[in-house]
């Protein structure tokens, strides 16, 4: 049997279930989830998973924990439970948003949680007028502004997001992201770090020196932090062809990294087919336990994405 490797996605582990996000992982699921990756899994720390892709070394069912943007509930509610089961995650950190920042998209989130209703009135910004009456209609108001601003141009969707927030009447909320000190103490743990930029736009909606500065600040920033080098990078967003092409590969390639990873599903093999700077990962959010192992199995089935040529 090939040896494959898959890489799971996350982003938060909730220490308590949140109505409005039924769908999210929360402490108690992603402790079973630990332990099915322990007994049907191989779970490896990132950096030594690609070493051994590259050396031929990889272990049949390798899997790989990963963390994108920096939310603080990595460290106070991932961390212990990670250290609790012996398992290695790599925590991929968009560094703009550390002590106190937040994301356009957790600013959509807090703003149509807190408005007060029975409409969220939007019409100022050609949102249109969005029901909130409901913990229904709040997650449709919601996923329909995320879908909405996702691809605007950076500046646009953040001045459009503040302008929701307004509207709302809401507040920024309790802050969500890791500070430098939870940052750091993931280091301590031996936990991996890797980059992720520095503001997380979409990369290919940005011109490229723009999109090169952000990417190198991302870097150089999170090593001045750590004090230690950074040779893992996930492309944010992460869909080759839509988020990311290949003058980006290129740039993470110049830039030093040793491995990317992207949001294209898939698992890395060794072989001819294997790119480094695009390994492909996926996102098993399910609640059950065989839907999760099925997913996983599902995902080690899937056909290589098309790849651009890192030049
Ligand atoms: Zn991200």
């Amino acid at each position: 049997m090939t040896a494959t490797l898959s890489i799971l996605i996350y982003h938060r582990v909730l220490a308590r279930p949140d109505p409005l996000f039924p769908g999210e992982v929360d402490a108690a699921q992603f402790e079973r989830q630990l332990r099915l990756l322990k007994r049907f899994y191989t779970p490896l720390p990132l950096g030594a998973a690609v070493q051994r892709l590259q050396d031929g070394s990889l272990p049949p069912r390798a899997a790989c924990i990963t963390f994108d943007d920096g939310y603080a509930d990595n460290a106070q509610v991932a961390l212990p439970l990670l250290q609790r089961h012996g398992v290695h995650a790599t925590f991929f950190i968009a560094t703009g948003y550390l002590d106190g920042g937040q994301m356009w998209n957790d600013t959509v989130i807090a703003a149509v949680r807190q408005a007060a209703g029975p409409v969220l009135d939007l019409r100022a910004h050609a949102l249109g007028t969005l029901p909130v009456a409901s913990l229904a209609q709040r997650q449709a108001a919601i996923a329909t502004l995320l879908e909405r601003l996702k691809y605007l141009p950076f500046a646009r969707r953040q001045q459009l997001a503040m302008h929701i927030r307004r509207q709302a009447g809401a507040t920024a909320g309790p802050p969500a992201m890791l500070s430098t000190a939870q940052l750091r103490q993931l280091h301590a743990a031996g936990m991996e770090l890797g980059a992720h930029t520095a503001s997380h736009p979409i990369l290919s909606t940005l011109p490229e020196r723009a999109a090169r500065l952000d990417i190198a600040n991302g870097k150089g920033q999170l090593e001045s932090l750590i004090q230690a080098p950074v040779t893992l990078f996930a492309y944010p967003n992460g869909k080759v062809g839509r988020d990311y092409g290949a003058p980006h590969v290129a740039m993470v390639q110049n830039l030093g990294f040793r491995a990317a990873v992207a949001t294209d599903r898939g698992v890395a093999r060794p072989g001819a087919g294997l790119d480094l700077l695009q390994l492909p990962r996926f996102t098993p959010w399910d609640r059950g336990r065989l839907a999760f192992l099925w997913r996983l199995r599902q995902n080690r089935r899937q056909a290589p994405p098309a790849r651009p040529d890192a030049g």
